[in-house]
């Protein structure tokens, strides 16, 4: 399994990392237009490859380099600044997707390839990247909110006392200032999350659930105060989805991919089966008539923004 980095800076690196200590791949190649820091991160991997599986992993100069990839990951582009939101991005990140998808396009097996992308905004860069690249929409998938969904699980699991293998609850929408928390459908060991707190004497009330849905939505806000920037967070994403893809694994993940066509067409992140063949099937999530609403309305921020670049 080879695996192409398009973006080789801070989230790079980490999906390098995190996708070297999967063990299943056996060629890492990088790519940045930083031809320096792609071969400084090569060297660097290369030499913490050593420590563990036998990955190959080098930087290459030009597109050529990415031929025989079975997914390339795009994580090239402007991260946020502190202060900035994602869509602070748009105009800067889709000229660099752009300049990417073309030439991954001109050099990968059409008909077999997969994308993953995680330049920001999220959402918008994957529906700009599923219309340059002509690929069916379930191939090109966004991480999505599956970061999202692993902050709400870390909340959770401590504010209820049970490990987040044992919550099955999931952000859903925008990667995004809008996202939306999906408490209706939230279960705690096969019990609702209501009859859970109510069995555990857990007061979990709305006002608390606010407060959490705010803490998720700002995570990246604080890490990127706190450290610059994110990288780890994202890194085992991207590294579970690859997982995901290439141990055919059918997981129901929150990935961002595109559905519906014309002025109906839009990419958000909703439950979604992940196998080998990428997006196999999306599930409508049970919400209330409040959550539904601000689903549509995230939908609507992705929509706008995605017309305001093409
Ligand atoms: P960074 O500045 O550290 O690295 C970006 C890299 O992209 C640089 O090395 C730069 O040279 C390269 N690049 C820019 N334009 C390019 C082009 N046209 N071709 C090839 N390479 C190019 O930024 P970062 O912190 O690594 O963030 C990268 C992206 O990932 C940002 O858009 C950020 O917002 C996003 N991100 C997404 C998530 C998520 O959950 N999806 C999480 C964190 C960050």
């Amino acid at each position: 399994m080879k695996i192409a980095i398009i973006g080789v800076g801070t989230v790079g690196s980490a999906v390098a990392t995190a996708v070297k200590n999967t063990g299943f791949v056996h060629e890492i190649v990088l790519f940045d237009k930083d031809g320096v820091r792609a071969r400084a991160a090569a060297e660097d991997l290369g030499h913490a490859a050593s420590f563990g599986f036998d990955v190959k992993i080098t930087a290459v100069n030009s597109y050529r380099g990415i031929r025989g990839s079975d997914i390339v990951i795009i994580a090239a582009g402007a991260n946020q600044k502190p202060g900035e939101t994602r869509m602070d991005l748009l105009n800067k990140n889709s000229e660099v997707i752009k300049d990417i998808i073309p030439r991954v396009m001109a050099n990968v097996d059409v008909k077999n390839v997969k994308i993953i992308m995680l330049t920001n905004p999220l959402d918008v860069m994957v529906m700009l990247a599923t219309k340059l690249s002509k690929l069916p929409p379930a191939r090109v998938i966004g991480t999505g909110t599956m970061l999202d969904t692993a902050r709400l699980l870390t909340i959770l699991s401590r504010q209820l006392g049970v490990s987040t293998q044992s919550i099955s609850a999931y952000v859903v929408g925008e990667h995004g200032d809008s996202s939306v928390v999906d408490w209706t459908g939230a279960t705690v060991g096969a019990l609702t999350l209501d009859d859970f707190c109510r069995q555990m004497k857990i007061s979990l009330p709305e006002t608390t659930r606010n407060t959490i849905s705010h803490r998720v939505r700002n995570a990246a806000y604080e890490i990127i105060r706190g450290r610059g920037a994110t990288w780890d967070g994202i890194g085992a994403a991207a590294a579970d989805l690859l997982r995901c893809i290439i141990n055919d694994e059918h997981r129901i993940l929150t990935v961002s991919c595109v559905s519906g066509t014309g002025n109906d067409m839009i990419a958000m992140s909703l439950p979604r089966v992940v196998g080998a063949g990428g997006v196999t099937a999306t599930l409508k999530p049970k919400l209330s008539t409040k959550e539904s609403s601000a689903l549509r309305r995230s939908g609507k921020i992705i929509r706008k923004n995605y017309d305001a670049i093409v």
